[in-house]
């Protein structure tokens, strides 16, 4: 019934539902469709019952008058101009796939003029079914079509009747007053059995479909009505019947004219549909233009389905939609591919980007319009764009999701990351969130460096990943789980209920990392230590973190699992005294002092450079080494500072010597936590140009016990100052996490081999290959080694003949303050100033030994 619905809105002569949105009213099939269907069924079949009585009565009125059968060709004429005029209406209907208009109208009244009524119905209703059988019309439309004409003739007939008019081919009479009321009268029965149904079919209301058009279709009926009028006057008058061959002229200028405007109607309506179209796919969602796109599909081209076709980039997805909408969105294939389909390619204008394709299925085979083929080609091009712009606007935001989550997460447990922590920390604390009491715990998980060193950085990175999965299990709803980085991990406790409650929940995070973990086959017990400290009021996050870390080196030292931070400890603590205010001074009156420690070339025995290491003159503890302090240093917020002095010292000293004819370079000794640093580089390059100091002349050693995890950083900030021209040490070589994975993120010029494999070079073999090791890997990639604490001429020779050519230690000198260092290279060793022993009696040695003198720290350098 649906179907006959559709029929009836598109074929009907004057189809007002046509003119634009003709699809609309069957788009969602729902129970009101039923109702739809039902009332249209009651409507025809009204109409057909009604049309039989009025047959029945018409039979019955010519058998009661007695009506003759008229002369044939008045009947063949009448059968053939119904033949014509409904089969140009036809014609029209298909080429424009509009609503033509009928000229049926003039052989009905020219019929009713010249023959009786019964004949003139028989006449139209064997031309309607000559047409309507060779176009293969729909049967139940077309006994609708014959029964309204029924109606509409009888009508009009019995109209003729009441005004007096009979008939006849010989005399006809009509005058042109009955003609008029007569074909009014046409007009008006058309329109009532006509508007109804399809409003009801179109679902629109009598009065839209009534004015749909309205112009158009009275100036067709004025138009018909004149030409009716012609014609009868011609035939009453009797005058020469030549006068009807302009008829058909006449005719034809109308039809022509109606079916220009016509046209031009469907354009400008296809156009702004388009256009709507087109606009409501500038979406940047893919889904939405998809959608819209399929099912506007289906009504631009009147299609019976709309399939998209995705094949760009890989996809595989198929969206198809019918008059319902959307009916699949999933991946192919495509169902339709036959002869009822046209496929367009979706394709930019310029063929530079290629989306997919477009079908459109149609009921039968079909055959565009020069006009459609267009429309379909500027449809095609627009979804084409609206799928680009969209598929890049969805690339956009992948990509810059997926930086807001790796510049605030961990690449390698995927917990959130420092930064994100400080974020959050500070959300706290400049009260723009609601998370109650808040706590920060620190962990640091003990021995870990053992797991690295022995079971390699991958079981490592294996570990760090069990203990960050398990920490998040345990965390509480809103807490935020950080890792720090390397074997540091961090809990912001929030919406504590007493300040006691973090101890308790600090202890159950804790806990979770007690039972034994697998890694590649073995279990490995974690042990952690963690610090616990409520959120300040006033400091902030690094307050907050101070304290937290102050608690874990508490609950460290003590071998607890965890430690709460209270103040009065803290300030008791003698080391956190120098954190409050003694690091403060020392920085402030210079106590930090540097000495400096001679580099060595182990043949000759000249010095080829100096290594910077930092002293406290404490007023009250006298002289205290790195490992006394370097660590509260490291932990306090005095790092930048002492750092700093430290190079300034280091810089000056070299650039005494420098002056004084001994041009070295200097090492400087750098903590890990000053490279994470960001203004580390810049600071580093200030000094540099302070002291007039070229940037190859410093050499900045890194303990190797850098984590994996903070290379990364560590590698943008050493590629500055690298790219500066600044040298790179790696300290305390062979001791580290694995030296390999340091050495591809690190760009170093030096390897500086442990104390530990040189004190033992003599008598252990493994040291003596480590060492060998060293050298040939250097060698390869173009690095110097260095030994660390050289103690005796044995050594140095047992170094000297594994291939490593410089060295330092107590052998040569111990660290020194920069004035002492400048006497002893002036002093010399044997009357060689900048020597500081003896060369070694190997021929290599004594080749190299000449060039020299006060110059360039000798013939080769350390840097
Ligand atoms: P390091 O870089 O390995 O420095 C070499 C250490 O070995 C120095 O200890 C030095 O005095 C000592 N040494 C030199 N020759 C010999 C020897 O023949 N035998 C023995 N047994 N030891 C020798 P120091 O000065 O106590 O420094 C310890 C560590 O503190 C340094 O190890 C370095 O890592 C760190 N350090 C020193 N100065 C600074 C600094 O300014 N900043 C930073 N971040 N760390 C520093
Ligand atoms: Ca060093
Ligand atoms: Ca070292």
């Amino acid at each position: 019934m649906r179907e006959l619905a559709r029929m009836n809105t598109l074929e009907t002569g004057n189809d007002p539902a046509a003119l634009g949105d003709r699809t609309a009213p069957l788009q969602k099939r729902s129970s009101n469709d039923d109702a739809t269907d039902r009332q249209l069924q009651l409507l025809i079949g009204l109409v057909v019952v009604l049309a039989i009585g009025v047959a029945a009565l018409d039979v019955l009125h010519a058998v009661t008058t007695r009506t003759a059968i008229p002369n044939p060709p008045a009947l063949i004429l009448i059968y053939a101009f119904s033949v014509i005029s409904y089969r140009f209406k036809i014609e029209i209907r298909i080429r424009s796939s509009h609503n033509g208009s009928t000229w049926g109208d003039v052989p009905i009244m020219v019929g009713l003029v010249l023959v009786p009524m019964p004949w003139v119905v028989l006449c139209v209703i064997a031309g309607m079914a000559t047409v309507r059988i060779i176009n293969r019309a729909d049967p139940l439309k077309s006994i609708f079509a014959i029964a309204k004409e029924v109606l509409v003739i009888s009508a009009t007939g019995a109209t003729f009747l009441v005004l007096g008019t009979r008939p006849g081919v010989d005399h006809p009479n009509a005058s042109v007053l009955a003609v008029t009321v007569a074909y009014l009268v046409l007009w008006l029965v058309d329109d009532l059995v006509f508007h109804p149904v399809i409003a009801v079919a179109s679902r629109s209301t009598i009065g839209k479909v009534f004015r749909n058009d309205l112009g158009g279709r009275v100036f067709v009926r004025l138009a018909t009505l004149a030409t009716v009028i012609y014609i009868i006057e011609v035939l009453v008058s009797g005058t020469s019947l030549f006068l009807l061959a302009f008829v058909p002229v006449l005719v034809g200028c109308a039809h022509l004219w109606r079916l220009r405007r016509l046209r031009t109607h469907q354009e400008r309506d296809s156009w702004r549909q388009l256009a709507d179209t087109t606009d409501e796919l500038s979406s940047v969602d893919l889904n939405q233009v998809l959608h819209i796109a399929a099912a506007q599909g289906t009504k631009l081209f009147s299609a019976g389905e709309v399939e998209i076709d995705l094949t760009a980039s890989g996809v595989d997805r198929v969206v198809r939609a019918g008059l319902d909408g959307v009916s699949y969105d999933g991946p192919g294939p495509r169902k339709f591919d036959g002869e009822s389909s046209i496929t367009t390619e979706l394709e930019t204008r310029d063929r530079s980007y290629h989306a997919g394709v477009l079908v459109l299925d149609f009921d039968g085979k079909i055959k565009l319009t020069e006009f459609e083929q267009y429309k379909l080609k500027t449809f095609a091009s627009a979804l084409c764009t609206a799928i680009r712009n969209a598929a890049a606007y969805a690339e956009l935001r992948r990509i810059s999701e997926q930086n807001a989550y790796d510049a605030a997460h961990d690449p390698l447990t995927g917990l959130a990351n420092r930064r994100e922590l400080y974020e959050r920390a500070d959300e706290y604390f400049a009260g723009r969130t609601e998370d109650g009491v808040v706590a920060l715990l620190l962990i640091d998980l003990n021995h870990f460096k053992e797991v690295n060193d022995t079971l390699g950085h991958a079981a490592g990175d294996a570990v760090l990943r069990e203990v960050a999965r398990r920490l998040d299990d345990a965390a509480a709803p809103g807490d935020l789980v950080a890792r720090l980085g390397g074997d540091e991990f961090a809990v912001l406790l929030v919406n504590l209920l007493t300040p006691a409650l973090a101890t308790h929940r600090a202890e159950q995070m804790l806990s979770a990392l007690e039972t034994t973990l697998e890694v590649e086959g073995m279990q490995i017990t974690v042990e952690a230590a963690g610090g616990i400290a409520l959120a300040p009021g006033s400091g902030g996050i690094n307050e907050l973190m101070r304290r937290a870390d102050v608690a874990m080196y508490q609950a460290k030292r003590a071998g607890q699992q965890t430690a709460t931070y209270a103040h009065a400890q803290d300030t008791a603590d003698v080391e956190r005294l120098m954190l409050g205010g003694e690091l403060q001074r020392a920085v402030a009156k210079h106590e930090f002092v540097v000495d400096f420690q001679p580099i060595v070339d182990l043949g000759s025995g000249e010095v080829i450079a100096a290594e910077a290491l930092a002293r406290w003159q404490h007023p009250e503890y006298g002289y205290l080494t790195p490992m006394q302090f370097l660590e509260t240093v490291e932990r306090s917020g005095q790092l930048p500072a002492f750092a700093d002095a430290v190079l300034d010292q280091a810089l000056a000293a070299s650039g005494g010597w420098r002056e004084a004819g001994f041009d070295l370079p200097v090492a400087v000794n750098v903590s890990p936590r000053s490279l994470l640093d960001p203004r580390f580089p810049a600071t580093v390059l200030t000094r540099l140009a302070r002291h007039d100091v070229a940037p190859e002349r410093l050499v900045l050693e890194l303990a190797e016990t850098l984590t994996i995890s903070q290379l990364d950083t560590v590698g943008r900030a050493l590629d500055e100052l690298r790219e500066a021209g600044v040298r790179l040490a790696l300290d305390d070589f062979g001791t580290g996490v694995s030296p390999l994975s340091v050495l591809s993120h690190i760009p170093v010029n030096q390897l500086k081999i442990d104390r530990v494999f040189v004190t033992s070079v003599e008598t252990s073999s493994e040291a003596a290959a480590v060492i060998r090791s060293t050298v040939d890997l250097a060698r390869s990639l173009h690095l110097t080694v260095i030994a660390e604490g050289v103690e005796s001429e044995p050594q140095r020779l047992a170094l000297w003949e594994l291939g490593c050519v410089a060295g330092q230690g107590h052998l040569f000198a111990r660290p020194m303050a920069s004035a002492r260092m400048l006497a002893t290279l002036q002093r010399g060793s044997g009357g060689r100033p900048g020597a500081l022993a003896a060369a070694m009696h190997d021929a290599g040695a004594v080749v190299r030994m000449p060039r020299r003198r006060r110059s360039s720290g000798g013939g080769r350098s350390a840097g």
